[in-house]
């Protein structure tokens, strides 16, 4: 396989009509003749986004010859010293491996401290042998560098592809070729181009391993990411964190079993606790009148608390046994608020079966000391004596993984360790039994990319950039001033003028007033700065509104027109993340385009200009302006005071009828009924209910409809009739026409 990785070479002269020039052009095109690229520079420019592009190259070839060193003079030379050595400095903060040559024609090793001199793989002397000499023993060392990279699996599979061999194992598109058979398939073939279908290959070929059994490369890749994620065991999931959580309890948790769990949760858990028909018992996270959803409060981690709750639930009393299978927490909630599992699980204690982080939004934690004790499974981090500790991580979310590329990471207990063979085959029974290996390969690569020391690099990037764009907002608030309207960035200011600064600034304390929690117990939380929920005008954190607003589903509308997609909408905030994958160019694409937001809100430019594509599909908004369609609204949402009541209904006290799965059962077996919106209180439902935003289900299959859950659906019923294009989405409910009226309908259990 050839890949494009040029021996980068670093030289004032490489363009210059001298001898130096000449002799550094020379050994280029001898390297070149050997059949590998170069690039020359003759500056090292900006060097932390040169260190960033340096990831492409083999090898780096750095001049410190004459004319570098200017008249000679001391002071020239250690200006030149500085340059070389900043460079390096800079390099190595990413990557220990790649090779590092000097060269010069006068100055010899005694010119250069030792500091540098350990860094470099040779110290090469232009003159002394042929250019071809050279080249080729640069090229050596490069080679070798360039054969590390690959981590196990994904080395085997481009092995593999590149080898050509027919097959007649499935997949039946046979490396590629079935789609060559018709123009369409064609098209197909083009756009994902020729590697990505010889890679996709089944699991019938012995040499790459088995992910369901964990053997071969597959294994060896596991065990490599186990080790940078120091984890006791890792195992890769090729269909998403939602079939990690699953493997996870369905291996612990039986029918009849009482489970803990955040009501805050994934659906992934919801499903969980119906397939395996556990009896939940739910922890209750704080909100504000935002609509973010703070911390669970520390007190509800205590034993006592969970044995009350225990008892207050009818199903979970008669429970025989009454210590809890597991216990799952959203460890990162969608707006970033982290817990100390440090704290939860020495108050714990052993009174849980296994402790369960939903570590999703979450798997580069581990590798930054910003994140120390604020994530579950890490370097150093004590065991439990009985307590096996899992964290299920979206490795596709915030790592560079492709979709649904997932991880289960486990920590052992002093006493109790996983029995792997039991484990897996609960990860068996929700595992296709055709993987796809490009995900494999996804996991192994973005394990190793997190390879110290890369990883804490690539964390502290977008920490960096995080806290660079909270800085670029609270400075165009402080320009526009008291008398104008700018967004917020939700969450602390940062305290340092520039970097990561004192992680100390983004834990929670118990008198800080930015969240809106109320009394959270200083030390148990901290937010995640790369977690940027962006405030709109016109609702306190009080849950008032104010005379004018600005609904952020317009907002995040407005961006998606031009280009921006945004993660997540709620009524007056949403959401971006500062991934791995974060540009300064994406981040300040995106104040510019606030600020135009900005601009044609103030002058209520009409709805034709600024959106044309949403007017043109919503013809009704054409010639309303920005400005009064946010206006309207704003107060419907006034009208219904719509921040409170999706604050009351998420706290509101929710009777559970039946476990999760027995009105699951009554949904399988057809004895449900669909029943409107305004005859549902008191009903049982069998469906899940979710309301986007905030996307938490609200509504567990088995629970009963209260008059509060009742007034917010009659909400959205209303506001979606009035401001279609707008509307908010409930999952679980069935929309219906009935007489060219739009009617409401959820399938609830039979009375
Ligand atoms: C996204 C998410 C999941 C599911 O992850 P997928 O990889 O999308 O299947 C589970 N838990 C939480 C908290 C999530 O946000």
């Amino acid at each position: 396989m050839k890949f494009r990785f040029p021996v980068v070479i670093i030289d004032e002269d490489f363009r210059s009509e001298n001898i130096s020039g000449s002799g550094i052009r020379d050994l280029a095109e001898a390297i070149g003749k050997e059949g590998m690229e170069v690039v020359g520079f003759t500056s090292y420019g900006d060097l932390t986004s040169f260190a960033q592009q340096a990831s492409r190259a083999s090898c780096f070839i750095l001049s410190i010859d004459d004319e570098e060193f200017g008249s000679g003079s001391d002071e020239d030379v250690s200006i030149a010293l500085k340059a070389i050595r900043d460079f390096i400095t800079e390099v190595r903060k990413r990557n220990n491996d790649i090779p590092i040559f000097l060269y010069g024609e006068t100055r010899t090793s005694r010119h250069i401290s030792n500091d540098i001199l350990r860094e470099l793989h040779g110290f090469i002397h232009m003159f002394e042998d042929t250019p071809e000499f050279v080249a080729r023993h640069i090229i050596r060392e490069a080679r070798k560098y360039l054969d590390c990279l690959a981590p196990p699996f994904f080395r085997a599979l481009m092995d593999y592809a590149s080898d050509s061999s027919y097959s007649w194992h499935c997949p039946g598109h046979s490396g590629g070729v079935a789609f060559l058979k018709s123009p369409v398939g064609q098209m197909f073939h083009q756009f994902f181009g020729e590697n990505m279908l010889r890679a996709d290959v089944c699991n019938a070929v012995d040499e790459l391993g088995q992910l369901l059994d964990h053997t071969g490369p597959v294994s060896a890749s596991e065990a490599n990411a186990a080790r940078i994620f120091n984890a006791d065991h890792l195992f890769f999931v090729t269909n998403g964190t939602s079939t990690s959580n699953k493997v996870v309890w369905h291996s612990t948790v039986a029918p009849g079993d009482i489970v803990v769990v955040d009501r805050n949760c994934h659906k992934s858990i919801l499903h969980s606790i119906i397939m395996t028909g556990a009896i939940p018992v739910f922890l209750m996270p704080t909100r504000n009148h935002y609509g973010i959803i703070g911390p669970i409060p520390k007190s509800e981690f205590d034993p006592e608390t969970i044995r009350k709750k225990i008892e207050a639930n009818p199903f979970a009393r008669k429970a025989k046994n009454k210590k809890p299978r597991i216990l799952t927490i959203t460890q990162s909630t969608y707006d970033g608020i982290l817990y100390n599992v440090e704290t939860i699980k020495s108050m714990l204690g052993n009174t849980i079966d296994t402790l369960h982080f939903d570590e999703a939004w979450l798997p580069h934690a581990a590798f930054h000391p910003f994140y120390r004790n604020m994530h579950a499974i890490g370097e150093g981090r004590p065991r439990s004596d009985e307590t096996l500790v899992f964290a299920t991580q979206s490795t596709h979310k915030l790592l560079a993984g492709l979709s649904q590329a997932s991880q289960i990471l486990v920590q052992d207990g002093t006493n109790r360790k996983l029995d792997t063979h039991r484990f897996n085959e609960s990860y068996l029974m929700h595992s296709s039994t055709s993987p796809q290996y490009a995900i494999i390969a996804s996991c192994d690569v973005a394990a190793a990319m997190m390879e110290p020391p890369g990883g804490k690099a690539l964390v502290e990037e977008s920490l960096h950039e995080a806290l660079d764009f909270r800085r670029a907002m609270h400075k165009a608030d402080e320009e526009f001033g008291k008398d104008d309207w700018w967004f917020k960035v939700w969450g602390p200011l940062p305290q340092s003028e520039e970097g990561v600064g004192d992680r100390d600034d983004w834990v929670i304390h118990e008198d800080d007033t930015w969240h809106g929690f109320g009394r959270i117990e200083s030390g148990f939380n901290m937010l995640d700065p790369i977690k940027s929920t962006i405030i709109t005008p016109g609702l306190n954190l009080n849950g008032e509104f104010d005379e004018d607003g600005i609904p952020a589903a317009i907002v995040s509308k407005y961006l998606a027109e031009h280009g921006i997609i945004i993660e997540k909408t709620g009524l007056y905030s949403f959401f971006i993340m500062f991934t791995i994958g974060i540009t300064k160019g994406r981040w300040n694409s995106m104040v510019t385009e606030l600020q135009q937001f900005k601009d044609d809100y103030d002058h209520n430019l009409p709805m034709w200009r600024v959106m044309p594509e949403f007017a043109a599909k919503h013809p009704q908004y054409e010639r309303i302006g920005l400005r009064d369609l946010c206006s309207a609204i704003h107060s419907v949402y006034k009208e219904y005071n719509v921040a409170r009541i999706t604050t009351d209904m998420y706290l509101s006290n929710i009777e559970p009828a039946m476990t999760p799965a027995d009105a699951w059962a009554k949904m399988a077996h057809r004895d449900v009924e669909r029943v409107s919106i305004d005859e549902l209180e008191g009903r049982v439902t069998a469906m899940l209910v979710t309301p986007y935003p905030p996307g938490i289900p609200l509504l567990v299959p088995g629970e009963r409809f209260n008059a509060t859950i009742i007034s917010y659906l009659k909400f959205a019923r209303d506001f979606n009739s009035r401001f279609p294009g707008f509307e908010t989405d409930v999952h679980g409910l069935v929309r219906e026409s009935v007489d060219g009226e739009d009617r409401y309908f959820v399938d609830v259990v039979k009375d």
